[in-house]
């Protein structure tokens, strides 16, 4: 008998302290679990956290963003995107091809989508601008993601659209720069080399065609200096060198005057009119006389040597508004077609019209005549109707704030 009620005893300890321990580790368990659900919860609020994030750094980049699953359904679409296609309404989860209504966006999208492999296209839109339709360039480049548990399913891929119209733009000014520069300074000296060898192999006799053939390289070889003078002057405005400007007091009034004076073989030759209307009374700067005088002198004789019409009348306007003054350059010749307007104070830029496709120029006068103007804390702008008149308007304060190019005052 004692030995069962020691056996149901000890039993029973063991079934207690078998019990006690269960418990503890279902509380351990219990605990565990409760972490984990902790931490999944937070992983998931930073995984939200991190997902919205993404979405707003999306949506702050200009390009269309889209990311596509192998069944060539939108899960995924950024703001930027607007700028490309018409927006859709509710655009995730429908097919890509009714938000993206282009046959050869589609093409790119379905080749990466078959090949699993970057597909990339530069394709041309016309849409309408401002006041026409204007061709656009996007690059549509679509590449297989790689595939996560978290962020990314199997198959899906990312079409990034990206405007490169001003891209495209300014690698032609480039090349047109390049092949322009080329032809500029090639032309003159290709005739200063033909007239020399015919001095030197004897085959000009008479003095006066000798004469003549010297007047002709002088010409060209003036022309010569006057293309890498421009290069010069642009490349010392570009530098930003404290001693670009030599500023003094002058008199605007007299350098235009000097200008005109400078270009009045060319009025007559174009049977223009020229004149300065500054109401008679000098128009004192403080500045640099050498850019007011190749400002000036641009801007002129762009007027003239655009322009091969009767009746084209040239007019420097000066008036003195409070400490600015402003600076008008008027003609009423061929003008600038609106869309060559916001390009044609870029280096290198030339607007191609057939009236005057025989007139040279490096497309490097504007640009001097901008970065002139901007060293002197001023500011230029350009209107034109064709046709009727093209009118240049400087604002420039009297006297510079100090800071700029007082350095190299005197
Ligand atoms: P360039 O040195 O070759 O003349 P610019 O930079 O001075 O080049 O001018 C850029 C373009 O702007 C030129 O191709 C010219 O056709 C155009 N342009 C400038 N001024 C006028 C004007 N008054 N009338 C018509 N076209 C102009």
């Amino acid at each position: 008998m004692t030995v069962l009620v020691f056996v149901l005893l000890i039993a029973a300890g063991l079934l207690v302290s078998l019990y006690l321990r269960s418990r503890k580790e279902l509380r351990s368990y219990k605990d565990a679990v409760e972490e984990q659900r902790q931490r999944d919860a937070e992983f998931l609020r930073r995984l939200q956290r991190r997902t919205e994030l993404l979405h707003r750094l999306a949506d702050g980049i200009e390009d269309g963003l889209f990311i596509i699953g192998a069944d060539l359904k939108l899960h995924f679409v950024n703001l930027g995107a607007r700028h490309f296609f018409p927006p859709v309404a509710e655009p995730v989860g429908r097919p890509v091809a009714e938000c993206i209504p282009d046959a050869r966006v589609m093409d790119v999208i379905t080749e990466c989508v078959r090949s699993a492999r970057r597909v990339s296209r530069d394709i041309v839109v016309t849409v309408p601008g401002e006041d026409a339709l204007e061709e656009r360039v996007y690059v549509a480049l679509a590449l297989p993601l790689p595939p996560d548990s978290i962020h990314v399913t199997e198959g899906e891929i990312l079409l990034i659209l990206r405007d490169e119209t001003e891209k495209h733009k300014l690698e032609k000014i480039r090349r047109d720069f390049v092949a322009n520069a080329s032809h500029e300074l090639r032309t003159p000296l290709s005739i200063i080399i033909g007239y020399l060898e015919n001095v030197l192999e004897g085959d000009l006799t008479e003095p006066d065609e000798v004469s003549r053939a010297f007047t002709v390289m002088k010409k060209h070889g003036d022309r010569l200096a006057q293309i890498v003078e421009d290069l010069l002057i642009i490349s010392r405005m570009e530098s930003g060198q404290p001693d670009a400007l030599k500023l003094e007091d002058f008199d605007l009034k007299e350098c235009a005057e000097d200008v005109l004076q400078r270009l009045s073989p060319v009025i007559s030759q174009k049977k223009a009119t020229a004149r300065v209307d500054a109401n008679g009374s000098p128009v004192r700067l403080h500045g640099d006389p050498f850019y007011w005088d190749q400002i000036l002198f641009n801007l002129v004789q762009n007027a003239l040597k655009e322009n091969s019409r009767t009746g084209l009348e040239v007019v420097i306007g000066l008036h003195a508004e409070g400490n600015d003054v402003n600076v008008e350059v008027r003609d009423n010749g061929v003008g600038i077609p609106q869309a060559d307007l916001p390009y044609i104070f870029k280096r290198f830029y030339r607007v191609v019209r057939h009236e005057t496709s025989g007139v040279k120029g490096t497309g490097l006068g504007l640009s001097i005549v901008r970065r002139a103007v901007e060293a002197h804390q001023g500011n230029i702008t350009v209107r034109s109707r064709p046709g009727v008149e093209t009118v240049f308007t400087i604002k420039v304060p009297r006297e510079m704030a100090s800071g700029n190019g007082e350095g190299a005052a005197g």
